[in-house]
């Protein structure tokens, strides 16, 4: 009843409404299917929305054509334009994509801040020591299924890196913080728990299969070094910075490997500015302390200069008006081109646009000796010249820790390379029982890259899960041979057939990408049986895309996008801090 009469008073107000305008009687069949003339009825003047009965007294004016008892259809409602359409169509799809995202995150980061339980330690399972956490060892870790080992991580930092983010951080565009990663948050999430011990491997015994590490961080506690067994060893500590031998590099440049060195060249970039814009300091010593100058026409180098004009363009102008001008970079570069890995279109490219951000590009030129405030270096044509700098960064390329030489040494014929440990297509370390070792460490013809890195982590996760399921295989294949069970053991030699194909390690290159200033970035990237060689603004959204896709995890990728927001509305900080 309520309803019926509630029903009532809406069409009575929506009539009346639509009545104020007149109502077109041709919009009204009647039951007989007879369209009355086209009359305009007068609105009448009795409150309709009062009550029930208000509303029937209401209705003859309108209804008195009809006949049967269920009230006339309501009045059409206006047609909505397209535009009106599609608008609306935009908004709610906008509207579901927001709240599925929101929700998808709001589920990831809860699930990844709620580590499950995992299993304990197991005196039956191989022990499966990994030495470094960076690009090999964090990809072998992610892949390792720990149900059929006990892993033990040592590396005396407790965080992955994203190193192609690293220059990035030397002038404040990305924050130091957005592109680590802590190792647990990877090992907790492991099906057996993982220990982690942040320390430093400072020898392999590999008759004995043990490694011996020490805590080098500041604070120590009883024990410093201690000696852990292992089963399988994966060595992939990187590599370090290569100073050629050449006097004075170690203790005057700066390098761009770890996190704290990007933080220790923001540092003393700020100073270098700074000390140049203290009073009365002589105009020598002015243009000496802003003169940058980077070694090494690398990714690596090239990034940094890249990123350090973006600073001097975008922000010093703004706050060093009275110096920005006289802020100099050079890059030098012992070989004939910078970025040799590229295409000579992209090389020509790349020059001629560090010329037009006023980078100075020394190709040919061998630096000799650096000094507090000075390098000395061979010319093209072999003259020796003398460079003052305020700040240099030293991106000339890897060698061997000292670690990996005691390793080779210890391994003696087998390993007889210069650039770390020889492997072979497995990568298990050539003259070693139970060692594998992946990325930067090893000699292989690949360049060393996190991209080789990485697949190879991959790889050889795989291998170890590959030999744990053969060996489940052989434990059911013996019970069903014990039980005289024939088609099951033929069904489990079968298994253990595919299980054993072990393919050699293959290397697939996913192309090469950098930035080189002025919001422009460049990309080899393979396209069928070629590459495709581009340049420019697009190529760098292609560029900070690809890298936000290969951050490790949603909170790198969601701190690393607002920090390229925030550096883009707000500026990037100049505080020395
Ligand atoms: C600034 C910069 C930018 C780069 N950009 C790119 C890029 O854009 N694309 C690309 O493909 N590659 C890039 N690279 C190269 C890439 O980072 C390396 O090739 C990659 O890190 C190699 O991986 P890795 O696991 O062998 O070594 P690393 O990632 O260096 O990891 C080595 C690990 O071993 C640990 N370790 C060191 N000593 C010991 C020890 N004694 N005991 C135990 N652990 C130890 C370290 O703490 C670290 O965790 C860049 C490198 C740098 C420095």
């Amino acid at each position: 009843m309520i309803a019926k009469a509630s029903q009532r008073i809406v069409w009575a107000a929506v009539s009346q409404r639509a009545q104020a305008r007149y109502i077109s009687a041709s919009s009204l069949r009647c039951a007989d299917g007879v369209v009355p003339p086209v009359q305009a009825v007068p609105v009448s003047a009795t409150p309709v929305y009062s009550n029930s009965q208000a509303t029937v007294e209401a209705r003859p004016a309108v209804t008195s054509t009809y006949t049967g008892s269920s009230p006339p259809p309501p009045p059409p409602r206006p047609k909505r334009s397209r535009a009106r359409k599609w608008v609306v169509r935009t908004a709610r799809t906008t509207l579901v994509v927001i709240l599925g995202t929101t929700t998808y995150v709001i589920y990831r980061s809860w699930s990844n801040r709620h580590p499950p339980q995992q299993l304990d330690y197991d005196p039956t399972k191989k022990r499966l020591v990994v030495l470094g956490n960076g690009w090999a060892s964090t990809s072998f870790l992610k892949g390792i299924d720990t149900t059929d080992y006990n892993v033990t991580v040592v590396s005396p930092r407790n965080f992955f890196l994203f190193t192609p983010l690293l220059p990035s951080v030397t002038v404040g565009t990305v924050d130091a913080r957005s592109i680590l990663e802590p190792t647990r948050f990877i090992t907790r999430h492991k099906a057996r728990s993982v220990e982690v011990y942040e320390g430093e491997a400072e020898s392999v015994d590999p008759v004995n299969k043990t490694v011996t590490f020490s805590d080098t961080s500041k604070v120590q506690g009883e024990i410093e070094v201690t000696t852990i067994p292992y089963d399988e060893l994966v060595y992939a500590v990187g590599a370090e910075n290569n100073t050629f031998g050449i006097p004075g590099v170690s203790e005057h440049a700066c390098f761009l490997k770890e996190i704290q060195d990007a933080e220790k060249i923001r540092k003393k970039l700020m100073d270098c500015i700074e000390t140049a814009t203290f009073k009365d300091q002589p105009d020598s010593e002015i243009d000496r302390l802003l003169h940058m100058v980077v070694v090494g026409g690398g990714p690596t180098g090239v990034e940094y200069a890249a990123e350090l004009h973006d600073f001097l363009v975008e922000d010093l102008q703004n706050w060093y008006p009275e110096i920005a001008g006289r802020v100099k970079i050079t890059l030098v570069e012992a070989l004939p081109s910078v970025l040799p890995m590229f295409s000579k279109q992209l090389i020509d490219y790349t020059t001629s646009s560090m010329q037009g951000n006023k980078i100075d590009v020394l190709t040919r030129t061998m630096v000799k000796k650096v000094e507090a405030k000075k390098l000395v270096a061979l010319d093209a044509n072999k003259n020796p010249i003398e460079i003052p700098y305020g700040l240099l960064v030293w991106a000339t390329g890897n060698t061997a820790r000292p670690v990996t030489k005691s390793l080779m040494n210890a391994l003696g014929e087998p390993q007889k390379g210069k650039r770390g440990l020889a492997v072979d297509e497995f990568m298990k370390v050539a003259g070693a029982d139970s060692i594998w070792a992946l990325g930067d460490c090893t000699q292989t013809p690949y360049a060393p890259t996190a991209q080789a890195a990485s697949q190879q982590g991959q790889y050889l996760a795989r291998i170890f899960n590959d030999l744990a399921k053969r060996s489940r295989i052989e434990a059911a294949l013996s019970e069903a041979q014990t039980a005289r069970d024939s088609a099951r053991a033929e069904k489990l030699q079968r298994e253990f057939a595919k299980a054993s194909k072990t393919l050699p390690f293959h290397y697939s290159h996913q192309g090469s990408l950098a930035y080189i200033g002025s919001e422009k970035a460049i990309a080899d990237v393979p396209f069928g049986n070629g590459t495709i060689s581009t340049g420019g603004f697009a190529t760098m959204l292609f560029w900070r895309s690809a890298y936000a896709s290969q951050l490790f995890s949603l909170r790198n990728r969601t701190l690393v996008l607002t920090d390229w927001v925030k550096t883009k509305v707000l500026g990037r900080d100049v505080s020395r801090n």
